[in-house]
């Protein structure tokens, strides 16, 4: 078993281009002139070194922030078509400047909108998932050019309509053209020179780790580190795509990402379960008290938060004493959505009984590792170390590679740097 045993896995295809590496530029990289030209500099030097390089780019600076503020001035809820049909120009913006400064220098190469390279999409607006990739107009352009570039974050439906992938998604795009051209590694370049064991800016001592296993990965980007777009991840799991995340500012090697029967084994042998350590602010709690113990109330509850389009994430339900007939859950929501959750729940608590409140003082600690469900004791060390500095375990979960608690936010950081201490993680360093 190698942690990810549970995932499907898909062939990927021989490869397609021989010699091919694929990269990715995020939009800090890309962020004014004198950066695309030096990203040109840096491709420019893998063709000489003898590779065909297919390129994503992600918009420029924070260049979709911009468009999405400009749209809410002309529309306070702009329509999902059009908005797609905006942000999308961002990246064409960046992949003409890119190509413009590599034929400056002298490469063949050539820029392709998603649509162009192949990318089809289902046709959810503003969140699309990528169907199929299909490798033939980038195969045929890179037998006459040595760099093809690809904007990323944006698709095409079968109605051949524009879509967008959500937020980062170039990473995504990115990881789908090098599934599609049977690329075994896709190369990451972003502003930070890899993935930490936990937020370096908060904890200082936060280690770079040489490698990390997707399920790890995934975890971890779904829990909120933005180094990665989860959704990139799960693509790589599948196809079984190295992503090596670095910096576009130096040369260093930074942190691969990849299916590691080793890390597992290392993590056992050197008592190190844990791999990194997340923490997220950005979750509130929804507290319904003295609803009736009968079936079919959560159902009824969840199913209202659901089609009312509020993600759940962690749930706890309190265990009633005998004779008792009133039972309390509390879960979590997304923190803007906290104000909507109460609203959906208190016309159904008004009809079954009972009361809700929302409290965002809160904070959710996780703990990643694959090896942390085959590990004895990973949870005690945990809870000790949050006690430690006397900080209350409000909400406990936990799944087969991490454990997660919320404790109260203003304690959050403290406890961080206790866990973080408590598995050893600042001792990763260097590698
Ligand atoms: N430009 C898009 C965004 O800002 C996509 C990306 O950067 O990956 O979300
Ligand atoms: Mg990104």
């Amino acid at each position: 078993m190698d942690g990810v045993g549970h995932a499907p896995t898909e062939r990927r295809p021989e490869p397609l281009v021989p010699g091919l590496v694929v990269h990715k530029y995020g939009g800090t990289s890309l962020g004014d002139v004198e950066r695309i030209r030096k990203v040109a500099t840096r491709i420019q030097r893998t063709v000489d070194r003898g590779h065909k390089v297919a390129v994503t780019v992600s918009a420029m600076g924070h260049s979709t922030d911009q468009l999405i503020a400009t749209a809410r001035e002309v529309h306070a809820r702009p329509d999902r078509r059009e908005l797609d049909m905006l942000m999308a120009t961002g990246e064409q913006v960046s992949v003409a400047l890119l190509c413009m400064a590599l034929q400056h220098h002298g490469v063949r190469a050539r820029s392709f909108t998603g649509a162009q390279a192949g990318l089809l999409t289902d046709g959810v607006f503003g969140s699309a998932r990528i169907l199929q990739v299909d490798p033939t107009p980038l195969v045929r352009a890179l037998e006459q050019v040595d760099v093809v570039l690809i904007a990323g974050f944006q698709g095409v439906d079968a109605a051949g309509e524009l879509t967008t992938l959500g937020r980062g998604g170039s990473d995504t795009t990115a990881v789908a053209i090098a599934a599609a051209l049977g690329a075994e590694e896709c190369e990451v370049f972003t502003d930070t020179d890899g993935v930490y064991t936990t937020d370096p800016h908060l904890i200082p001592s936060a280690a770079k780790l040489a490698c990390i296993d997707y399920d790890e990965m995934l975890e971890l980007a779904a829990l909120g580190a933005e180094v990665l777009h989860p959704r990139s991840v799960w693509y790589a799991r599948r196809y079984r795509i190295r992503i090596h995340v670095r910096s576009s500012f130096s040369f260093q090697d930074g942190t691969v990402v990849t299916a590691l029967p080793r890390a597992q084994e290392t993590a056992m042998k050197t008592d190190r379960p844990v791999t990194g350590v997340a923490l997220d602010d950005q979750h509130a709690r929804i507290n319904v008290l003295g609803v009736p113990d009968v079936p079919g109330v959560a159902g009824r509850i969840f199913g209202a938060l659901g089609a009312a389009g509020v993600n759940v994430d962690m749930i706890i339900q309190g265990v009633p004493g005998a004779g008792d007939s009133r039972q309390q859950m509390s879960f979590t929501v997304p923190r803007d959505l906290a104000g909507d959750a109460v609203e959906v729940v208190r016309p159904l608590l008004a009809e079954l009984g009972g009361e809700v409140s929302a409290d965002d003082g809160i904070a959710k600690l996780s703990i990643v590792g694959v090896a942390i469900g085959s590990t004895p004791g990973v949870a005690g060390r945990l809870f000790a170390a949050v006690a430690g500095i006397g900080a209350n375990i409000e909400m406990i979960t936990t799944s087969e590679v991490r454990i997660s608690v919320v404790i109260p936010k203003l304690l959050a950081e403290q406890a961080l740097q206790a866990v973080h201490d408590a598995f050893d993680l600042g001792r990763v360093a260097g590698e």
